[in-house]
């Protein structure tokens, strides 16, 4: 199954034979091989998806709802073997697996719900005439996502374009394929006809351009970094087409000095630290009160010195990164920091036991000042920065004072600061007294750099539908 691609609900091989190899991080063992698919590949799975919409799109809401629950309960039948394919492919402790194998079987019971609750409007206009608006499916949609939850995010956006009634096609990230190819054996086995969703691996700069580039593609929802999404968003441009963009963060946590600062500091820890840091909405930057500074600083040491480092599989605190070039990238942003002054205060480097595997150590920087590199790029990995701040002028400044807006935190028992703060934060989201806070039903995206849209909610089936206005005159 794992060396094919998933085309009209047959695993079938790339037209030219091509392949690449599937890495575990935590041995750097090949674990599968993978078929690398080209253009015509791409055509193939676009195509099967276009004949398969014509019949889908006039499948009763109720059919929809009974085979999105069918995924659901399917999904959760097969949890450990999703979940420990997962660990093995990118890395992640296998707890963390499993809460998101738990968090797609939550998006197909939930988009299963919504699929007769999508509707229109009517609008008075004149006596002699009736006015409404049909929502309506736009057609084959493309799904690309990133490798650092390849199962949950290519649940993500799936089920809702599904529920709406489009047909699909995915391309997974090259770094972890496995689970997104099992959801086709598990699609197939709910009972979707062939061709409704296609599931396509290769790389990028091929596959996925040809997928995003493709003229039957009526919508495109990307989750990656923000130089592809730019790329992207030029590829959806030729053809006029609407694109969702879930892009990069460098998210700030405010810490004030009357906050409960434990729950911040467990809150900062399992913000930066869960998946390895590999996470868009982490928390990349924690702003601390001056007068809670020092404190903080040295409690925030103490706690991430204690964090283990180990195979997924072992369910440690911290798995690997997900390969060897992604670690290159990390501890290039470490040398940074440290060339630009910033003080290491707990990990900066492989850790001393781990031979194999891409490991890294947890790593905190204090001594940072906002306008250095490691205080505005995206790191994508396990390192954090401290930044003291005095008063909220200073703290929102600093919040703001990067590209990206995608989640951001206040930590405070000052309600009313808090609220303030809520409404002058650039972020799609903002959690008050406490971290990742997006479960499915919520609208889940963020402003400036951060993207365009959002998926999750009822507002992500906006992304799959267009609206027909329908006028009938009578008098
Ligand atoms: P990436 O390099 O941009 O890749 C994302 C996906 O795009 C992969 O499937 C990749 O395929 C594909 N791709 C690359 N070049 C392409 C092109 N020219 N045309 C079409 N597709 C192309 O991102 P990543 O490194 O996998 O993921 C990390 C980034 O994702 C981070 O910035 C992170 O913040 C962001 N992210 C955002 C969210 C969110 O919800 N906002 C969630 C998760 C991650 P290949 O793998 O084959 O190159």
């Amino acid at each position: 199954m794992f060396d094919q691609l998933f085309i009209d609900n047959e695993f079938v091989a790339p037209a030219a034979g091509r392949r690449f190899d599937a890495i575990d991080p935590a041995t750097e063992q090949r674990i599968a091989t993978l078929a690398l698919a080209d253009a015509g590949d791409v055509d193939r799975a676009v195509r099967s998806a276009h004949r398969a919409f014509a019949a889908w799109r006039r499948t009763t809401p109720a059919e929809r709802t009974r085979l999105l629950l069918k995924a659901a309960a399917l999904v959760e039948a097969r949890r450990d073997e999703i979940a420990r394919l997962e660990t093995l492919d990118m890395g992640k402790p296998l707890r963390e697996s499993l809460a998101n194998v738990a968090r797609a079987v939550r998006s197909f019971e939930y988009a299963a719900g919504a699929t007769d609750k999508l509707e229109g409007q009517s609008i008075p206009v004149d006596a002699r005439s009736f006015n409404f608006t049909h929502l309506e499916p736009v057609g084959v949609t493309a799904h690309i996502t990133p490798w650092n939850y390849p199962f949950a995010n290519a649940c993500r956006s799936l089920p809702v374009a599904l529920a709406a009634g489009c047909t699909a096609v995915v391309k997974p990230a090259s770094e972890t394929c496995l689970t997104t190819l099992l959801l086709g054996d598990v699609l197939r086995e709910a009972g979707f006809p062939p061709g409704v969703v296609n599931i396509v691996t290769g790389s990028g700069t091929e596959a996925g351009a040809a997928l995003a580039r493709h003229p039957l593609v009526r919508a495109i929802t990307f989750t990656g970094s923000v130089g592809t999404g730019q790329r992207i968003a030029q590829y959806a441009s030729e053809h006029v087409r609407p694109v969702v963009l879930e892009l990069g963060g460098k998210n700030p946590q405010l810490v004030y000095a009357d906050a409960d600062l434990d729950l911040a500091l467990r809150e900062t820890v399992r913000g930066a630290f869960t998946n390895a840091g590999q996470v868009c909405t982490g928390v990349s930057r924690v702003l601390v009160e001056r007068p809670a500074y020092t404190r903080y600083v040295e409690a925030l040491r103490e706690r991430v010195e204690a964090l283990t480092v180990a195979p997924g599989l072992d369910d440690a605190d911290l798995g690997p990164l997900v390969s060897e070039a992604h670690r290159r990238t990390v501890a290039g942003h470490v040398s940074a920091a440290r060339d630009e002054g910033a003080r290491l205060v707990a990990g900066g480097s492989v850790p001393p036991d781990r031979g194999r595997g891409w490991f890294f150590r947890p790593t905190v920087f204090d001594q940072v000042d906002p306008a250095m590199r490691i205080a505005r790029e995206e790191v994508f990995g396990p390192l954090l920065v401290v930044i003291p701040f005095d008063g909220d002028e200073e703290a929102l400044a600093i919040a703001n004072g990067v590209e990206f807006g995608l989640a951001a935190g206040i930590f405070t028992r000052d309600l009313g600061r808090a609220m303030r703060l809520v409404r002058d934060l650039e972020a799609g989201m903002v959690w008050v007294n406490e971290w990742f806070q997006s479960p499915v039903q919520v609208p889940h995206g963020g402003v400036k750099h951060s993207g365009i849209g959002r998926e999750q909610g009822l507002a992500a089936f906006a992304n799959y539908l267009q609206t027909k206005d329908v006028a009938i005159r009578f008098g």
